[in-house]
């Protein structure tokens, strides 16, 4: 009985999309079971690959008819187990939804689909002298689903989060309900912002694909100012950094204010565990800044160096520091072929990557990175950290790239416990992690507000009453 109801769906599911986009082929599925992360592989029952807003309305209301997981997926680069199907279902995959439908060149945003790589997005963009805030992430990875997902990218410094650059949205609700947010719902045509209206996108953004699929988006886009200068510097511990990241981040000149440890500064990361050398300083910090003419690169410099200044006269261990060139254009060159290949940070450990990634006060860095970077020892792991700080305001990302072997379920297990404990600590520092995987999700919950709790499950109900899309993914 259970078989014929299997091939009935997906004799649907072929009605939907066409025969050659639906399958329930094993090989296939299984492609679709894993990604980078400690998160154990779970298979879908169906791959389905929709190319229209029509396909996906058809699936959605077959999948609610039927109460049928639905896992929105684009490239599942995001290394949380996001797409991995807690509950089998239709893993349905949108990357053929690959139009770039505007570019208004005028207004300053772009209107695409979900299957629109950030490279692809960057080729139309910079044939304009336009940018997008990139994450160092695959350049195969889609724009949309970061944005989505409060994704960090190049100008989170100048512009915040990838989610705040979101003018507009299409989506298609767990019931096959198509609905509109931002400008788009008012007038047909007009994708360029999302005030001042309720802010009805904020159902989508940051619900890890469990609310509703995204079938159209509109993005803020900027032009490319032509004087490029970075600002490196380094310090020997974590606090010299944050005083600097401090000072420097009040001036907001910074399209982008990254520190990263001497674990994440090497390529590949060292795994397992490796003791930077006592004579090379612990921090390294690039401070990204475009400007428009000469004099207004020379009044960055002139702020930078009183700040370089002032940071030197309090007896920090602040030193200039001359940046490798390749690390360089990896981190102004974006999308980056160089850091955005995940065999940079994967390959030699054994294929496996996970973040405890987090959006933490600055003055929360050094107690929790000093915390983490004890953790991870004793796992025999590398404090490959990373900082950011957001819009000159002093909170940003804390995250650390953790490779590790996943050929070996021990080394998974191990470094799965050491990245929940680092995320604890944050966690009790006030930091909130982003991309959460589950056991995240459920550190956060145990921790939440009973209202927040409350809240979040009767606005799931709301949109999703059968509780179809991406389940499990929130921990409630
Ligand atoms: C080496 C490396 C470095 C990275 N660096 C960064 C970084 O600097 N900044 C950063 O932000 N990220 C980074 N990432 C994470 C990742 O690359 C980005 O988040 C990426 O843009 C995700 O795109 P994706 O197409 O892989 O999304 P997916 O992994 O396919 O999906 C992400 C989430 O969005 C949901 N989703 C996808 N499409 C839709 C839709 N249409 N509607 C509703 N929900 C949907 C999915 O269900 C899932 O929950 C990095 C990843 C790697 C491997």
């Amino acid at each position: 009985m259970l078989a014929k109801r299997e091939d009935m769906i997906l004799d649907e599911l072929r009605s939907i999309v066409g025969k050659d986009n639906a399958t329930a082929a094993k090989h296939i599925r299984y492609a679709y079971s894993y990604d980078l992360s400690f998160v154990k592989p779970k298979l879908p029952d169906y791959v389905v690959m929709a190319t229209t807003v029509e396909q996906v309305q058809g699936i959605m209301k077959l999948a609610n008819r039927e109460k049928i997981p639905v896992v929105p997926f684009t490239a599942g680069t995001n290394i949380g187990g996001l797409c991995i199907p807690e509950r089998g279902g239709i893993l349905l995959d949108l990357k053929r939804m690959n139009k770039i439908l505007r570019l208004d060149t005028e207004s300053h945003y772009a209107v695409i689909e979900p299957g629109v790589s950030h490279a692809k997005l960057a080729t139309e963009l910079y044939k304009h002298n336009l940018r997008w805030s990139w994450p160092v992430g695959p350049p195969s990875a889609c724009s949309a689903s970061c944005a989505i997902s409060h994704g960090i990218g190049g100008l989170s410094g100048r512009y915040g989060l990838n989610s705040e650059e979101i003018t507009s949205m299409e989506v298609v609700l767990p019931t096959g309900e198509l609905v509109r947010a931002g400008s788009c719902a008012i007038q047909e045509d007009a994708w360029h912002s999302v005030l001042p209206l309720p802010q009805l996108d904020g159902l989508f953004k940051g619900w890890l694909g469990t609310t509703g699929v995204v079938t159209k988006l509109g993005l803020r886009v900027h032009p490319i100012p032509p004087v490029l200068k970075v600002f490196t510097v380094s310090t020997r511990n974590i606090e010299d950094m944050v005083s600097y990241v401090f000072n420097l981040g009040n001036y907001e000149i910074c399209d982008d204010l990254t520190a990263v440890s001497w674990w994440l500064a090497q390529v590949p990361i060292p795994y397992p565990y490796t003791p930077k050398p006592d004579d090379t300083p612990e921090w390294f910090c690039f401070g990204t800044t475009f400007s428009w003419t000469e004099k207004e690169k020379e009044a960055r410099e002139e702020i930078w160096q009183n700040v370089l200044k002032e940071e030197q006269n309090k007896g920090t261990s602040i030193e200039y520091a001359e940046y490798p060139e390749e690390a360089l254009r990896a981190r102004t060159q974006l999308p980056s072929q160089i850091v955005g290949s995940t065999k940079n940070y994967t390959k030699m450990a054994g294929g496996g990557i996970s973040w405890p990634g987090t959006f933490t006060p600055v003055n929360k860095w050094a107690p929790v990175y000093n915390k983490w970077k004890d953790i991870l020892i004793e796992h025999n792991l590398s404090p490959a950290v990373r900082v950011t700080n957001y819009r000159g305001v002093h909170y940003g990302m804390l995250r650390a790239m953790i490779p590790f072997n996943k050929k070996s379920s021990a080394e998974t297990e191990n470094a799965r416990k050491a990245i929940v404990e680092c995320l604890k600590v944050d966690l009790d520092a006030g930091g909130i992690p982003y991309k959460p995987p589950v056991d995240f999700a459920v550190e956060i919950n145990k921790r939440a507000h009973p209202g927040y709790l409350s809240l979040l499950k009767q606005v799931k109900k709301l949109l999703d009453p059968n509780d179809i899309m991406n389940p499990g993914k929130l921990g409630i």
